[in-house]
């Protein structure tokens, strides 16, 4: 009897420790859980405050601006921008791979700088490069002839250079108001072998409007 009551009592500690241990584990799941969903929810808002605070400060974001209401100095440029713009437009910095708003977008549409809101790339040109940024074959007014057109300009970039596996790059700026956009690298698709790689941050993208005289039915009248 004796005995058997030690093991019981032993049982009984057992038990009661192991649900202990369960009942903790519970509360900081719980806990962890529910501090994730409100950093989470945060964030979101975060979010959500920023573009309020890019649209109402950034007049890019509708249209194209005037020339004279292109700022000059990057004190007026920080008031436009989110820190992010400003950092990559501005600063030359990069986003990471596969974390910005178009890497992944199909929608048709026009891209047009975040700065001074110029139309740079068409949907019509992007194509999927698989290195997490988006990317098009070629600006929105090149030509056969041209095949790197007038809006993007090229610079010599040797930034990384020292840096096995990079070397010389091209940088592509907005020539307009010289955004900082990305690169060019010549591993490119048919027809231009181009492959403009271009920050989220630096874009944004203008939906197409499906209307009487769009692009699209123009063509299509022109083959019946
Ligand atoms: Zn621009």
């Amino acid at each position: 009897m004796r005995m058997l009551f030690t093991i019981d009592q032993e049982s009984r500690y057992l038990i009661t420790g192991v649900a202990g241990v369960v009942l903790r584990a519970a509360v900081v799941f719980l806990l962890l859980t529910c501090g994730s969903l409100t950093m989470a929810k945060q964030n979101n808002q975060n979010r959500g405050d920023r573009m309020d605070e890019t649209s109402n400060k950034n007049p890019a974001v509708k249209g194209r601006i005037p020339d004279s209401e292109i700022p000059k100095t990057n004190v007026e440029w920080r008031k436009r921008l989110t820190p992010e713009q400003f950092e990559i437009a501005r600063r030359k910095g990069t986003e990471r791979a596969f974390s910005g708003t178009y890497w992944n977008t199909k929608t048709p549409g026009t891209y047009r700088c975040i700065c001074c809101g110029e139309p740079l790339f068409r949907s019509g040109e992007k194509f999927e490069s698989g290195c997490g940024w988006p990317s098009f074959y070629a600006p929105i007014d090149a030509k056969k002839e041209d095949t790197k057109g007038n809006v993007v300009a090229e610079h010599e970039d040797r930034s990384l250079a020292g840096i096995a596996g990079f070397g010389i790059r091209t940088e592509v700026t907005c020539r307009r108001c010289g955004a900082h956009l990305g690169h060019v690298f010549n591993d490119g698709p048919p027809p231009t072998g181009l492959r403009y790689c271009i920050n989220s941050a630096s874009i944004i993208l203008d939906p197409k409007v499906q209307s009487n005289g769009s692009k699209d039915e123009e063509d299509t009248s022109k083959s019946r």
